[in-house]
């Protein structure tokens, strides 16, 4: 039997990061089917036939509920099978380091160092085998790690032959870019509800997201030349600069943390003529969400008072939704994901709110439920990325957790019950 960092490494090692500028719809790269086609070639020789990748890349595959568990509620695993264009996902070398604490030289010849006191988490690792990148590139951990742990859990069930209820497993395309929900099969997935395995720390699982929309300000002027400009010129710049004035200069990503929302400048460009912004506008809780919104709308209203109307033109989108919203009633879901992960031996699990959405948001407006957990990753995004092996392991065992018809039966259907 294969074990989950010897999977890590043999996932990390395919190129498929997604690309920002590549094909529309999914994949957004071509090379992202190589990892897909692996997953399906593994799933089968797991015996897994009804595996599949489907022509937007997505892979699917259904165990069926084990004999006596037909009754249990279908549980969807999922995880993305891109990795981030932000840093470099091609000829990854991934490479196992037993930590002894301190810095860490993951390249002698290029002198990379990841050092301890950029990255104080480190400590909680002393002991452990990391698995590490050589630094030059990143590992990919988000999310072949929850692959990872997905494909060992998988392996292990059928091997041990132990009982559990149907489970459908989905690994997405193109997560990195915001497309992962785009094209997902929730009625052919056939889960009751699912989780993403997509987190970081082994401990740490997450259900509540922000609420998202997005502002697009059009400002329109009027340029004349400046030295017979007088009470005839209106300046689409400086008129863009005053909208934004007329927002809560401190509810900025720069100075907000935990539950609170902000307003997010992104874009700004334009001349005399005419101007143009984007904002995101992010919070957790709906009620200040839609003030928010209000205040964006205010603020165009204002503009177009002090300067005639169709000065600015104002285009608020929604984008996501806070999963909370729907989750709060189906708490069970939660309380599954946490009772599992104390099974796995993680003695206090933590949830923290994302500053952000994940794919599980989209899908839980799509109807499938999609609370996120660990996937054991540290460092996404960059050269430091890691992921410690016993959290790997820890990783696995709570899925197997997750899936025991013990506890989805004193959980899930107790509640439903
Ligand atoms: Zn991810």
């Amino acid at each position: 039997m294969d074990r989950v960092e010897q999977r890590l490494m043999r996932y990390a090692k395919v190129y498929s990061e997604s690309d920002y500028y590549g094909q529309s719809g999914t994949p957004s790269a071509q090379r992202e089917f190589d990892m897909a086609h692996l997953l399906v070639s593994e799933l089968h020789a797991l015996g897994i036939d009804n595996a599949f990748c489907d022509a937007h890349c997505y892979v699917y595959a259904t165990l069926p509920a084990t004999p006596g568990c037909e009754h249990l509620p279908a549980i969807g695993l999922i995880a993305h099978l891109d990795t981030t264009p932000d840093m470099t996902g091609n000829h990854v070398k991934p490479q196992i380091i037993h930590y002894e604490g301190g810095d860490i030289v993951l390249n002698q010849a290029e002198n990379i160092v990841m050092e301890a006191a950029m990255f104080p988490e480190l400590q909680k690792f002393v002991g452990q085998d990391l698995v590490c990148t050589d630094g030059t590139t990143l590992l990919g951990a988000d999310d072949k790690a929850g692959i990872a742990i997905i494909m060992q859990a998988v392996e292990e069930l059928l091997a041990e032959q132990a009982p559990h209820g149907k489970l459908c497993i989905g690994f997405t395309p193109d997560e990195e870019i915001g497309r992962g929900a785009s094209n997902f099969d929730v009625a052919g997935f056939g889960a009751d509800f699912a989780y993403t395995l997509d987190g970081g720390d082994i401990t740490d699982y997450e259900y509540e997201t922000f609420n998202a929309a997005m502002a697009e300000v059009q400002v329109s002027g009027f340029s004349i030349h400046p030295g017979t400009a007088k009470d005839k010129m209106k300046n689409a710049l400086l008129m863009a600069m005053e909208f934004n004035a007329l927002l809560p200069a401190l509810e900025t990503p720069g100075h907000t943390e935990g539950y609170e929302g902000f307003f997010h400048l992104q874009e700004l460009h334009g001349k005399v003529e005419s101007a143009r912004m984007v904002y995101i506008i992010r919070d957790h809780s709906m009620e200040r969400f839609l003030q928010r919104k209000a205040t964006v709308s205010k603020a165009a209203k204002q503009m177009n008072r002090r300067y005639g109307e169709g000065t600015v033109a104002l285009r608020v989108q929604d984008q996501y939704y806070n999963m909370y919203e729907v989750l709060k009633d189906h708490m069970e879901i939660v309380a599954l994901a946490e009772a599992a992960m104390k099974a796995a031996g993680i003695a206090h699990p933590t949830h923290s709110p994302i500053r952000g959405g994940t794919d599980g948001c989209m899908l839980t407006y799509q109807g499938l439920l999609c609370p996120n957990l660990p996937s054991a990753g540290h460092n996404a995004h960059g050269r430091f990325e890691y992921a410690p092996v016993e959290s790997l392991r820890t990783g696995v065992k709570t899925v197997r957790h997750l899936v025991s018809p013990a506890l989805v039966e004193s959980i899930v259907l107790k509640k439903e019950g």
